[in-house]
């Protein structure tokens, strides 16, 4: 495969990280979370952390130009293909990144929508506890009387903002902002659209098949 860029498209809960990881480590692509190189600046109380902190908690965006230019840093000089979960997350971002990396004669290979019905990103979101070591995601530990990490006995706990309240405003905010991003690049033909239901080694298996077979250029279906 080429040292090409793919965007992971989805609402919060649509399985965007869970996946862009997994295809990440089998197609041995690097993977950039914007979320998580934010969620990693609060941990350390950095002072991108404070800035960004009350936007994570509220569930709404960081402005861009903290987000664009965190990101764009972490791209500049890369020559392996690279994932990115999370960004661009609204139209200005998504031109940011076409005019960077058009500077550097780099293209944007294929955007992977991961599609998940309004009812099922609530249901999942409400019942999704997190590893604090390895970040794996659990359904509802309560209800499920388990309170370890099923992978590596790590600790579980619930983000704070996938909170009942934050929840509905990330999806408001998905919805306004990142939903638009569709048809903006199924107009440019590099939407490829994959059902985000079912078992997740299913549709990993649907995502890593569109990779590698479309080289992730004009991958549209
Ligand atoms: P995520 O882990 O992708 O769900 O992101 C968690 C939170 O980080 C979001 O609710 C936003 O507050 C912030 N965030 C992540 N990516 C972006 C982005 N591209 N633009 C603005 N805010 C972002």
């Amino acid at each position: 495969m080429s040292a090409l860029f793919t965007v992971f498209l989805g609402a919060p809960g649509a399985g965007k990280g869970t996946q862009a990881a997994a295809a990440a480590q089998a197609l041995r692509l690097a993977h950039i979370s914007s979320g998580d190189m934010f969620r990693r600046a609060i941990a350390r109380d950095d002072e991108l952390g404070r800035t960004v902190c009350a936007y994570l908690e509220k569930g709404t965006l960081v402005p861009d130009e903290i987000t664009t230019r965190m990101v764009l840093d972490e791209l500049k000089g890369s020559n392996q293909g690279i994932i990115l979960d999370g960004f661009p997350r609204n139209l200005r971002q998504a031109m940011s990144l076409d005019a960077a990396l058009g500077r550097e004669d780099r293209a944007l290979g294929c955007v992977i929508y991961i599609k998940v019905a309004e009812s099922e990103l609530l249901r999942r979101l409400s019942a999704r506890w997190l590893c604090r070591q390895c970040q794996a995601p659990h359904t509802c530990p309560n209800g499920e009387g388990e309170t370890t990490c099923q992978k590596c006995a790590g600790e579980l706990y619930q983000r704070p903002d996938d909170q009942p309240e934050t929840v509905q405003r990330r999806l408001e905010v998905y919805f306004a902002e990142t939903a638009p991003l569709i048809a903006y690049y199924r107009d440019q033909d590099k939407l490829c659209e994959i059902d985000g239901e079912g078992e997740v080694e299913t549709i990993t298996q649907r995502i890593t098949e569109v990779l590698r077979d479309g080289e992730s250029i004009g991958c549209q279906r």
